[in-house]
């Protein structure tokens, strides 16, 4: 039996909200809405560039203003499309198109609806652009059903960083951490954030990888039903 939660911090992004999909399907539409053409091959190589850019910002080698460029302008070089297009206007309308994609995993409703009518507090916590979370959260249809959206940059702290979790733990009724379940995807900066936060936590990991980093999981789950089973709540349709 897992101790008595009363409020759940929830990571968005390939936990509750399918952020693939939205991507993607947000790469298709900004490359249209400038006249590229997208091709398969385009958007896979779009998405090797991309976590190679980040990978470099982790190292310090660039910032994440060069990214929001740079990511476009080497994919129209090595594809010889989009002559003269303005990468800076290329990512803002990206934005905007990922704005609108609140596309859900699986069960991901069914499960927020059912901890909320079980008495669970729940909330968001989430790396990421404030105005593009709220607006997915808004879209996919869950944003009523917690009580607070915490965003990293509107904090200024990111997740797995103590500074992150301290804010969150500052900004929730519940005052005893035992309480206080953090469920998520990532190992990097969720299960990772926890275990620096003093948090249990639920790892989701449908795609069943390796804890390569040998973090402490209070409880592993493939599938979000699983989640409401440990908890004890029953997944009710509405
Ligand atoms: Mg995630």
């Amino acid at each position: 039996m897992p101790p008595t939660y009363t409020t759940i911090l929830f990571d968005a992004d390939d936990t509750l909200l399918d952020f693939h999909k939205a991507e993607r399907t947000a790469l298709r539409q900004v490359l249209l809405f400038f006249g590229v053409i997208p091709t398969d091959g385009m958007m896979d190589r779009y998405s090797e560039i991309n976590a190679a850019l980040w990978h470099a910002f982790e190292r310090g080698e660039v910032t994440k203003e060069d990214i929001k460029n740079e990511r476009y302008r080497r994919l129209f070089a090595e594809f010889g499309v989009g002559q003269g297009v303005d990468t800076r206007a290329v990512n803002d309308r990206y934005l905007e198109f990922l704005s609108q994609g609140g596309y859900l995993i699986e069960g991901a409703e069914t499960l927020c609806r059912s901890l909320k009518a079980a008495g669970f507090d729940l909330y968001i916590i989430t790396n990421g652009i404030p105005r593009t979370q709220r607006l997915r959260l808004e879209h996919s249809g869950l944003l009523p059903l917690f009580s607070d959206v915490f965003v990293s940059e509107a904090i200024g702290a990111q997740k797995p960083f103590p500074a992150f979790f301290d804010f969150v733990l500052a900004h929730i009724p519940e005052q005893d951490p035992r309480r206080v379940l953090v469920v998520g995807d990532s190992l990097g900066s969720d299960i990772q954030g926890a275990a620096n936060a003093g948090l249990d936590c639920v790892w989701f990991n449908p795609k069943e990888n390796k804890n390569d980093r040998a973090l402490p999981v209070t409880q592993e789950v493939k599938t979000l039903s699983a989640l409401a089973a440990w908890l004890g709540v029953r997944m009710k349709e509405q």
